[in-house]
């Protein structure tokens, strides 16, 4: 075989299974002969609550088709959306080693324990760099808005493909660490092969803000309504803003109390992995003896949750917990694309119950985790890649991306926009489309749905249409139905006057059949003839006859 023909069978394979033409569920596969390796496996967003879904995840069917090849997962930090769907797929990776930094971990592990499963956890340090089989990743520390966030420089036989993670650069760091530009620089002067690239904030100009203003901002709110209670929800994964808040209560002698399962859960991890500092002795369980103004209360609810703190203690007013009049409610948080409606519901009663609800921008009480315009260029300048591909966006936010790397000085023909289930093929003078696999959304409601999505287009369709119900006893020697079928509708409006005509279709479509000796045979007939005559605008009922024989 000639060499050339060897190393482009052999290249590497970059394959994209999530959180490209989306944000959420991100996951990427780099692949090399008979070795592969997992970057991030999250969870999508702003599917809460939908048809009774619990969480939509990737379909790794890939994955499944050559277990034997994968060597580890690797993860860049701990934010849903890329360790969310570990949980549900933790039988399946059981072995496999999982490699990210003590608070990314610490928060699988919580997953873990709630769904009373394990997995092989391997804790790494920032700076650290994981041998794994043909692949050697190094972990370099970036600035977000959670801690032990970091960038994957990804050694391979062809050459270094760097991952960015999500990240912003912020000089004034509440943690005092920035992202590592200079480790980042080091790497780019290796030579980059390829970089992916997050897009989240493509569409801002300038540079996005520190977490440090957001001190200010607050303690601004704490000045002004110095004698009224200030409940103040957040991300429970942004510890440096539960920290700020915590080191702001103290400051202004509040003693604060964490709303919300997930808020405790995760304040803990965070405490545990040494990433979160509780001032002793301010953290309180109760707030019965405490006057208003003595009081933080760190909620769960940023996004609208209604299963969240906040909307519970919006909706119950019968506990001391109970959101007031009198309060100062602030969201320190954006919303998530497509939470909007249930975060203004939310702002909207409590405007109505007369609190004062800080929720925008303008003060300061929230910054944003991802890069703006001038931190992306800046990082395309430091990594100098000699491909580009945009991940972690919508298609717009990677279009917009590809065309920054190209006025970086990226030739355009060494840029693609990655699409969900394609595999690339990336060698030194080579990069082109090889092939596409099986990808797309697993939807888990408890456990995976098998067949997930036609059980959601039933549920669609349930929702929208609702159902009838044709309950007959069929006597099947004469084609007749036997006495009066009962019709049961849900969701779908009846009356004495459609419930005769549709008993009067049922005996019609009987009568009409030569031979009724299979019933599921009928009851297919009938379903289309009901079908057809209660069609509105193109859509119908689900029609559910259940036949026996008389
Ligand atoms: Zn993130
Ligand atoms: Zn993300």
């Amino acid at each position: 075989m000639s060499k050339e023909k060897k190393s482009r069978e052999s290249g590497l394979k970059v394959i994209f299974l999530g959180g490209v033409g989306e944000i959420g569920k991100n996951m990427t596969i780099l692949e090399y002969d008979d070795e592969m390796i997992i970057l991030d496996c999250g969870q999508a967003f702003g599917y809460d609550e939908i048809y009774g879904i619990d969480a939509v995840v990737p379909d790794i069917s890939y994955v499944q088709q050559n277990m034997k090849k994968l060597k580890g997962i690797f993860l860049t930090h701990g934010h849903e959306d890329h360790i969310g769907a570990l949980r549900y797929y933790s039988e399946i990776f059981k072995k496999v080693p999982v490699y990210g930094t003590a608070l990314t971990l610490g928060l699988v592990d919580r997953h873990l324990k709630e769904n009373k499963t394990t997995m092989n956890l391997k804790t790494v340090k920032e700076g650290q760099t994981v041998k794994c089989g043909c692949f050697s990743v190094e972990f370099i520390k970036v600035a977000h808005s959670m801690a032990g966030s970091c960038a994957l420089a990804i050694r391979t036989p062809v050459g270094i493909v760097f991952d960015t993670g999500d990240y912003k650069f912020d000089s004034t760091a509440v943690d005092g660490k920035n992202t590592d530009l200079q480790r980042i620089a080091r790497v780019g002067s290796e030579k980059v092969l390829l970089m992916l690239g997050e897009s989240t904030n493509v569409e801002r100009k300038g540079h996005s803000r520190s977490e440090k203003v957001v001190i200010e901002g607050l303690e601004s709110i704490f000045r002004e309504y110095f004698n009224r209670r200030i409940i103040i929800t957040t991300f429970a994964s942004s510890n440096y803003r539960v920290q700020e808040i915590l080191n702001i209560a103290k400051k202004f002698n509040r003693k604060v109390l964490l709303a919300g399962k997930s808020m405790k859960g995760i304040v803990d991890v965070a405490q545990s992995v040494g990433e979160l500092n509780i001032p002793q002795g301010i953290i309180v369980n109760k707030i019965d003896n405490l006057k208003p103004s003595q009081v933080v209360i760190i909620a769960t609810g940023s996004q609208g949750e209604d299963m969240s703190a906040l909307y519970k203690m919006s909706k119950d007013s019968s506990n001391v917990l109970s959101v007031s009049g009198k309060d100062v409610v602030v969201f320190s948080s954006s919303p998530i694309p497509g939470n909007e409606k249930s975060i203004f519901d939310v702002v909207n009663d409590l405007y109505r119950m007369g609190c004062d609800v800080i929720y925008d921008s303008l003060n300061d009480v929230h910054v944003s985790g991802h890069a703006y315009e001038e931190e992306l260029k800046e990082m395309l300048s430091l990594v100098k890649p000699k491909y580009f591909m945009p991940i972690h966006g919508e298609y717009r936010h990677q279009a917009r991306h590809a065309a920054l790397a190209n006025n970086q000085g990226i030739k355009s023909r060494n840029i693609v926009i990655p699409n969900i289930g394609e595999i690339w093929s990336v060698s030194e003078d080579n990069l082109h489309l090889y092939g596409t696999c099986k990808a797309g959304k697993v939807y888990i409601d408890e456990d995976i749905i098998q067949d997930g999505e036609k059980i959601i287009e039933e549920r669609k369709k349930l929702a929208k249409d609702g159902m009838v119900m044709i309950l007959a006893s069929i006597d099947v020697k004469r084609c007749v139905v036997d006495g009066y079928p009962e019709i049961i509708a849900k969701g779908f409006p009846m009356d004495d006057y459609l419930e005769v005509k549709i008993c009067e279709k049922v005996a019609e479509t009987i009568a009409s059949q030569r031979d009724c000796s299979d019933l599921n045979d009928v009851g297919y007939q009938v379903k289309r003839a009901v079908s057809k005559m209660l069609m509105r605008n193109n859509s119908f009922p689900i029609i559910l006859p259940i036949f026996i024989e008389a």
